[in-house]
C-alpha cells in the first residue's frame, strides 16, 4: 500500500487531534457590543456604531472617507456609477478574480473588458493593459488577487496616461501596502469586502474608500437612497438633510450597527492577524523555494506590507512525473486535512460569469450583446493558472503554527518523492 494518506496511507497531519485555526473569530467584546446594539433599539441607519467604523477605517487606510457599505460587489458597482461610468464606456477588469469584480461593469452597463494576468502574481498585467485601451476606455479595476499586488505604479500611469479611473478592488487585500500607501489608498477609490472568507468580517459588508470630496459626497448619496451626505445639523437633529433638487438616483446599500459592532472587533485585530500570516507567508515561500516542482508567486519589493487573503503557490507537472495538479492538490488536501484549491475560473469561461444568460437585461444594443460576451477575450495566462498551476490555501492556514508550515512543506515533499504511487 502507498504511503499516501490519499491512499489509504498515515497523513502528514492528524486534523482531529490538531484542527486548523478556526474563522470567524470573536470574543466576548463582540458579544458585548452586539447586546449593547441590540438593547439600544439603534440597529441601522447612520448610527453611532458604523459613523465610528467609517473614521477609523478610513484612518486605518490612509484615506479621507470611508464608507461602510452593504457588500463587496455593490461597493465596485457604486464606486463606478460615482465615476459616471455607464453604457458606452470600457472597463478594464483582470480575466482572474472573482466574478463580481466584472458583474460590477456590467450591472453599470458598461461593457467588462478582460484582461490577462503576469504569470508571477496572477494580478493584471500592465503591458495587456495599455494594448486593450480605447477610446471608450474609463476606468481599470485592478484585483489585489490573493497574496500579491497588481503592479500599481505601472496602472496609475497607464491611468494618468489615458485619463482614466482606478478602482481598487482589494477584497483581498485589507491592510496591504504598496510602497507606504495602504490598498485603497492609491487609485481614486477603494473597494473592500467584509464577506464571511474575508480578512475582516460581519458575515456580509463592504466598504469605499477615497480621499476626493467629490467622489465620496457621491458614493455616500448612492448607498443611500441617493440622499446627499447628512450635514452637520441633520447630525445633531435639525431638520432633514438632501435639500430639493440635490438629490440622485438609487438604492438601499446600507448595512447595519450590529455588523459595524462585528467590523469595529475585526479592525482592531486585522494587524496582528495580517502579521501571523505574513510570518508564516514568508517561512513558507522561503522553504517552497527549496523544493522541486512548486513555485513561489513574487513578492514585489515594492509591497512594503502584506496582507493573504490565500496563500498560493504555482505547481509544475512535470517535476512530479506528470501528476495532474488537480490530483495533487486532493493529495495535499488529504495528507494536511484542509482545503486546497484552484484559483477562480478564469472569466471568459466562468460558471457564474455569463452575461447571456440574461438578454432582457443586457441586450440593450446588437453592439453591446457583441460586446460584452466574455469569450472574446483571450486569456491564456489565466488559462494556465487555472489548469495546471494553481494551489490555494485559505488564509486561516496561514494563521496556524511554524509547525503547521512546515506539514505544509512536509506533505509536498512526501507528494513529490511518491508521486508515482498516483499515476
Ligand atoms: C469577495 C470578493 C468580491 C465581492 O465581495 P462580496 O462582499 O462577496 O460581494 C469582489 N471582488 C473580489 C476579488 C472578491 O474576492
Amino acid at each position: 500500500m502507498s504511503r499516501l494518506a490519499v491512499k489509504g496511507g498515515m497523513p502528514v497531519r492528524n486534523v482531529k487531534k490538531n484542527p486548523w485555526p478556526k474563522w470567524p473569530v470573536w470574543d466576548q467584546r463582540e458579544e458585548k457590543g452586539l447586546l449593547e446594539v441590540l438593547r439600544s433599539g439603534v440597529w441601522s441607519y447612520n448610527g453611532p456604531r458604523e459613523k465610528r467604523f467609517n473614521e477609523a477605517f478610513a484612518k486605518y487606510t490612509g484615506t479621507k472617507y470611508a464608507l461602510a457599505i452593504a457588500n463587496g460587489t455593490v461597493t465596485l458597482q457604486l464606486a463606478l456609477e460615482a465615476c459616471g461610468i455607464g453604457y458606452g464606456d470600457e472597463v478594464i477588469v483582470p480575466g482572474l478574480t472573482w466574478q463580481a469584480t466584472a458583474a460590477a461593469a456590467l450591472d453599470v452597463n458598461a461593457v467588462p473588458v478582460l484582461v490577462d494576468v503576469t504569470e508571477d502574481t496572477w494580478c493584471l498585467d500592465p503591458a495587456k493593459v495599455e494594448e486593450a485601451i480605447t477610446p471608450r476606455t474609463k476606468a481599470i479595476i485592478p484585483v489585489h488577487l490573493y497574496g500579491c499586488f497588481a503592479d500599481m505604479d505601472a496602472i496609475l500611469a497607464i491611468a494618468r496616461r489615458h485619463r482614466l479611473r482606478v478602482i481598487e478592488d482589494c477584497a483581498h487585500k485589507h491592510g496591504g501596502e504598496w510602497k507606504g500607501k495602504k490598498a485603497g489608498s492609491i487609485g481614486d477609490i477603494g473597494s473592500f469586502s467584509f464577506q464571511l472568507s474575508k480578512l475582516m468580517t460581519a458575515g456580509e459588508g463592504g466598504a469605499l474608500t477615497t480621499s476626493d470630496p467629490a467622489l465620496y459626497e457621491k458614493l455616500d448619496a448612492l448607498r443611500n437612497c441617493g440622499r446627499r451626505p447628512e450635514p452637520e445639523a441633520a447630525r445633531k437633529g435639525e431638520g432633514i438633510y438632501g435639500s430639493e433638487g440635490d438629490f440622485l438616483q438609487s438604492g438601499n446599500y446600507r448595512l447595519t450597527e450590529f455588523q459595524a459592532v462585528l467590523l469595529t472587533e475585526a479592525l482592531r485585530r486585522l494587524p496582528r492577524h495580517n502579521k501571523v500570516r505574513d510570518k508564516n507567508a514568508q517561512y513558507l515561500n522561503a522553504q517552497l523555494a527549496q523544493l522541486p516542482g512548486v513555485l513561489p508567486l513574487r513578492r514585489d519589493q515594492r509591497e512594503t506590507a502584506e496582507a493573504y487573503y490565500n496563500y498560493s503557490f504555482r505547481y509544475q507537472r512535470e517535476r512530479f512525473k506528470g501528476l495532474p495538479v488537480a490530483q495533487f492538490r486532493e493529495a495535499l488536501s488529504a495528507e494536511l486535512g484542509c482545503r486546497v484549491e484552484a484559483s477562480y475560473e478564469p472569466l471568459n469561461a466562468c460558471a457564474l460569469y455569463t452575461p447571456h444568460t440574461k438578454p432582457w437585461r443586457y441586450r440593450l444594443t446588437a453592439r453591446h450583446w457583441k460586446e460584452i460576451d466574455p469569450r472574446r477575450f483571450k486569456l491564456p495566462v489565466c488559462r494556465r493558472i487555472r489548469d495546471e498551476e494553481s494551489v490555494c490555501f485559505h488564509h486561516t492556514v496561514l494563521m496556524g503554527t511554524r509547525a503547521d508550515m512546515d506539514a505544509i512543506v512536509e506533505a509536498i515533499r512526501k507528494i513529490h518523492d511518491h508521486a508515482e504511487d498516483l499515476i
